[in-house]
Formats: structure tokens, sequence, C-alpha cells
């Protein structure tokens, strides 16, 4: 995940989220659309960050929920990633995999990172292969491109 959408999933598990100040920041669009879709802690010029990360690196961090991640976040966390892809390119995301997007039906991007493979449309719908997996048998559409049934 990228920008507020990790930003937010970070928010959401009990993190604080700092954002550089816009104004001064070389891409603009990063921090303000963090500050649009997340409750943001700290929004700072970037002089003052290390001093605010010291800061907060010495305070005692609140016990870690260990829920696993609800529903509602996952839906908004999806939203943001979505809505995000256009604006990142997600044309440069990775190669084109075997897979149709469950939503759209559009080719699915796919890009291993850190051995983790992740997926992504044109539009923006946003899958771990778990996810995908999931979905894809759930809607039972998202067959490799080459082996759809016939209608
Ligand atoms: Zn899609």
């Amino acid at each position: 995940m990228t920008g507020s959408a990790g930003l937010l999933a970070i928010k959401r598990r009990g993190g604080i989220a700092v954002v550089q100040d816009p104004a001064e920041a070389m891409f603009p669009s990063m921090p303000r659309t963090a500050l649009t879709r997340v409750e943001v802690d700290h929004c700072v010029k970037l002089s003052e960050m290390a001093a605010l990360l010291a800061r907060l690196a010495s305070e005692t961090a609140p016990e870690l929920s260990k829920q696993t991640m609800a529903e509602d976040m996952k839906i908004e966390v999806e939203i943001a990633a979505e809505s995000e892809a256009i604006e990142a390119g997600v044309l440069k995301f990775g190669s084109p995999s075997q897979y149709a997007c469950p939503e759209c039906h559009g080719v699915l991007r796919q890009v291993k990172e850190r051995g983790v493979m992740r997926f992504r449309c044109h539009t923006g719908h946003a899958y771990t292969l778990e996810s995908l997996l999931a979905e894809s048998s759930r809607r039972d559409r998202a067959r490799p491109l080459g082996r759809r049934t016939r209608a």
C-alpha cells in the first residue's frame, strides 16, 4: 500500500500519522491527499520532523491491538488505494498478470514486493494474492484470461 492508504492503515492500528507540510513538499499532492483522508496527528516542516520523531520515539507507545483488520478498515483502505491509483500512475505498476480484476474485469498488473505478490488493475482495485483468490472464489470470475469458460 502507498500514501494515504498505508497511513490510514497505520492510523487505524493505533499508530501516529506524521505528514510533511504540503507548502514545502516536493510533491505536495501526497501530504495534501493524506491530510484530507486521514486524521493526521502532526503536520510539520521537514526541519522540525527529526525533533518530532525523536520525541515520539521516546514516548511510551500504547499497547497494539491484536485484532485482525476490521472489514470497514479494509474497505476504507481499498477506497483510499483506488483513488490514488490513477494519480500514482498504475500502469507503471509491475507487469501484466494473467488475471482479470474480479470487480471491473480489467487486466491486473502484478508486482512482487519483499516476497509478497500484489495486484492492481487500471482503475485501482488492489489485491494481495490472498485477497485476490478470496475475491475470485467469492465472485468466481477472475479466472486466468486464457482459460475463461464460454457462456
Ligand atoms: Zn478493477
